[in-house]
């Protein structure tokens, strides 16, 4: 039988222009969910039998959002890295999974996606860089399986420490015959979840042979991979292009998607439009770690970028809190360049809807389901929010101007519901119970419902165990490992300022 869910009287955001890039609200709508998609929008529908009906007076329902670069393993780690450059993060936060064991990694994903769900999260691309163990990568799926979000977790070639003193040792190679095979039975199995849990590859070693790469990119496409994303972070550690590597080795297509792409040339740029390949902006990290300015709104970046939190155990999860910190920034950025000229700004020429486009429907575009995620369409998935445009903090300018209300007056308090292929996650502010069923071999993680208190517990203790782990392994002294890892990396120290 079809289920049914009405959301009635909602100011509904629907898409409007030229390209469907921006959005229009429509106040007093209804809104129709048949199973896992949306079925109907119209003033008034007659609600279908058995249908669950929402009060949406006094609600803004919004596409949920699309966070285009995410590590999720990583919650144990949050509050670690607040002082932390880019060169500080990568040993202390980045290789710190060598002390999770997979029932860290399921803990630490679960929590990481209940976070970005309760923060109007329904699509996530997982930078999934935690593969120590076919169980470390298996335990993360599971985790976004029993989340219920929209995923593309991206299996990653992972860089394995297995001691940090005197100097970070690592053992096997990235692309050791288990890594392959791994990603070959997934391949196999995926799409996970109802097929909400789709596989995509993640790699940075391109420091490898171009053969080893070639083969890589090769079999991940052939077993039907969603994407494959990498961090691009030119002048970080070397000047060289990722684009331009990839399109000389015959690599850049649609299915690429670059997070961050600092500094990148005007040839990357161009190359990146030819190839409809794809850049995922993560402001908050990108604007305290050093990666370079955000260029999801330099000239020729904006049609072909998205936006992403990067690593929650750094920073906030919400996607809120990225647009408004990549549009005010850039507002900066502007108003300084004129400012330097002698003159003052006359008006702004960054808009809330260029932004809200980037969490949203470019999101979609980036990940290549712009046909069923991204905007309120019928026929497109039900992934979508439903936010109180009557809390105290976004009352009156609901009424004005309903982007403007999300993008710079609302906070993860006001995410009222959040749904996900017609299935509700959270209500009435409070994140619903998770139902942990393990469906891939060899998972060993029990089954039982769990509310957030129950995960939270369980993420406690890991984080105790994770704790004991790192001070055992020597793994506890960020200056020492930022060296060692300089050492290990064969970075050029002189490259890093003495402050
Ligand atoms: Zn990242």
């Amino acid at each position: 039988m079809t289920r049914h869910i009405l959301l009635q009287n909602a100011t509904i955001l629907i898409p409007s222009g030229e390209k469907n890039d921006q959005v229009l609200p429509l106040r007093g709508h209804s809104l129709l969910i048949s199973d896992t998609k949306i079925s109907q929008i119209a003033p008034r529908i007659v609600p279908p039998t058995g249908a669950q009906l929402i009060d949406c007076t006094g609600k803004i329902v919004s596409p949920g959002f699309i966070d285009s670069h995410h590590h999720v393993w990583q919650t144990q780690l949050k509050g670690r890295h607040a002082n932390h450059a880019l060169l500080e993060y990568l040993p202390n936060g980045n290789l710190q999974h060598a002390n999770y064991t997979p029932d860290d990694v399921f803990w630490g994903e679960l929590a990481g996606c209940l976070e970005a769900l309760d923060s109007g999260t329904t699509t996530i691309v997982d930078h999934a860089h935690m593969n120590d163990s076919p169980a470390h990568t298996s335990n993360g799926i599971e985790a976004a399986i029993a989340s219920g979000i929209r995923s593309v977790f991206c299996y990653t070639p992972t860089l394995r420490v297995k001691s940090w003193k005197p100097d970070i040792v690592t053992s096997g190679n990235l692309l050791d015959e288990w890594v392959l095979d791994e990603l070959r039975r997934l391949g196999s199995m995926a799409p996970f979840g109802d097929g909400r849990v789709q596989l995509g590859l993640a790699f940075d070693g391109f420091r490898l042979p171009k053969e080893d790469i070639c083969s890589l990119y090769g079999k991940a496409r052939e077993i039907g991979v969603k994407l494959i994303t990498s961090h691009y972070v030119r002048n970080a550690f070397n000047d060289k292009s990722i684009v331009a590597t990839l399109d000389d080795y015959g690599l850049l297509d649609a299915d690429i998607l670059l997070s961050h792409a600092s500094n990148l040339t005007e040839d990357d740029v161009q190359k990146l439009i030819e190839k409809n390949a794809w850049i995922s902006t993560t402001p908050e990290t990108e604007l305290q770690m050093g990666h370079g300015e955000l260029v999801c709104f330099k000239h020729g970046c904006s049609d072909i970028s998205s936006m992403g939190v990067d690593c929650h155990s750094n920073n906030s999860s919400d996607m809120v809190s990225q647009m408004r910190l990549a549009l005010q920034h850039e507002r900066a950025r502007r108003n300084t360049s004129i400012k330097t000229q002698g003159l003052n700004p006359r008006r702004l020429n960054l808009h809330v809807q260029d932004v809200f486009r980037l969490a949203t429907i470019q999101g979609a575009r980036a990940i290549n389901m712009a046909d069923k995620l991204g905007s309120i369409e019928v026929g497109k998935a039900a992934d979508l929010i439903i936010i109180d445009g009557e809390s105290p903090g976004m009352i009156c300018a609901t009424e004005q101007d309903p982007v403007a209300a999300i993008v710079l007056h609302s906070s993860i308090r006001d995410i009222e519901t959040v749904i996900v292929d017609g299935i509700i996650r959270k209500r009435n502010g409070k994140l619903n119970s998770v139902n942990v069923r393990p469906s891939l071999p060899g998972v060993q993680i029990c089954c039982r419902n769990l509310e957030w208190e129950g995960v939270a517990k369980e993420l406690l203790s890991s984080r105790a165990r994770i704790q004991q782990a790192i001070i055992e392994a020597n793994a506890h002294e960020p200056e020492r490992l930022t060296e060692a890892y300089i050492r290990l990396m064969r970075l050029n120290a002189d490259k890093y300022a003495k402050q």
